[in-house]
């Protein structure tokens, strides 16, 4: 019976019960109102599912919910098959970044001895915990190593890929989910108390699964191990989407402007200058090393790197220190 009812009736029928048959009268008021209750919401359900109503409604949308089971089942093949943690072929290949975590109930006091294994969790200073939480992409890969590579790149569209077909899918389950439940269209009743017995009759197989979206969490714990603060950064698909753009920008940035600089390697300056015969490429000078033992040479960019010159071959020149003194004096790289 509905709740109203119910709580008009327990106030009333022992107050008049016990008007009539005393003290005595008021408990047995209260035990029938308390007793009967179930009953009568198990004689209600059993009649609406006996009805001809939701028998006739069941068999016209067996096919519908024949779809909703194929859907169901596709949800958990892509959840069996698709990946959901980022750099998931090294497990363990971050273990040295990863601090140990406590997750005792009762406090969160860290103890050190009965440390868990928790890849995802960085243990960090209150400032990297509240810094975590404005700039997530940039801590996210600063102090889990996600590194701006195409590989990266690589393995982070496709767990965003798995991640919004499943998220898609899920979706897509649940709005059939609603569908049936809107032809149907049950008493609020059954739904609340009854879902079960209720999905069990139409026959629609109910998916356990949802988004096993990756996390990561940044966590301070005061040395007394009084206080703490955490930040979970969870990896669904804006997040993701984010992190794609964040690394394609920073792989594009590698290849141009200051990038430049970085790929320059001592590898490179020596075979610059042993193609030049170690000697000043300035027309003006054409110092080398063969008449001056001590030279000191310099691979100079020919157009600066601030203005877009890259670090081949082609672009590179050796010079002597003064003449690429006086060079950069005339023309900041
Ligand atoms: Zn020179």
């Amino acid at each position: 019976m509905p709740k109203g009812l119910f709580i008009t009736l327990l106030i009333i029928t022992p107050i008049v019960m016990a008007s009539s048959l005393g003290f005595w009268g008021f408990v047995l008021g209260v035990a029938i109102v308390v007793i009967s209750s179930p009953i009568i919401w198990f004689v209600r359900k059993n009649r609406y599912f006996n009805s001809e109503q939701f028998q006739t409604l069941r068999a016209q949308i067996a096919s519908v919910v024949a779809e909703h089971n194929e859907v169901v089942t596709y949800v958990s093949e892509i959840r069996s098959e698709g990946a959901f943690e980022l750099g998931s072929s090294s497990t363990g290949q971050y273990a040295h970044l990863a601090r140990f975590e406590n997750t005792s109930a009762w406090n969160n006091r860290r103890d050190r001895n009965v440390a868990e294994y928790a890849p995802h969790v960085h243990n960090a200073s209150l400032q990297v915990v509240r810094n975590a939480s404005v700039e997530p992409i940039k801590y996210l890969m600063k102090y889990f190593e996600i590194r701006p590579t195409q590989e990266t790149l690589a393995d982070v569209q496709r767990v965003a890929q798995d991640v919004s077909r499943l998220e898609e899918a899920v979706g897509n389950v649940q709005r059939r989910e609603a569908e049936i439940v809107a032809m149907i269209d049950p008493p609020a009743f059954i739904l609340k108390r009854y879902s079960g017995e209720f999905w069990g009759l139409v026959g629609a197989h109910l998916s356990p699964i949802t988004v096993p979206y990756p996390s990561y969490k940044f966590q301070y714990t005061s040395a007394g191990g009084n206080s703490g603060q955490d930040v979970n950064i969870k990896l669904d698909t804006p997040t993701l989407d984010a992190l794609s753009e964040t690394l394609a920008q920073r792989i594009r940035w590698a290849k141009s402007a200051a990038g430049q600089r970085a790929l320059m390697t001592a590898g490179l300056r020596n075979w610059i200058k042993n193609r030049d015969n170690h000697t000043c490429q300035n027309p003006a000078c054409g110092v080398s090393v063969a008449a001056e033992p001590h030279l000191l040479l310099e691979v100079d960019h020919i157009i600066p790197v601030s203005k877009g010159g890259l670090s081949h071959p082609e672009n590179l020149q050796t010079l002597c220190w003064r003449c690429n003194r006086t060079k950069g004096a005339r023309m900041p790289a």
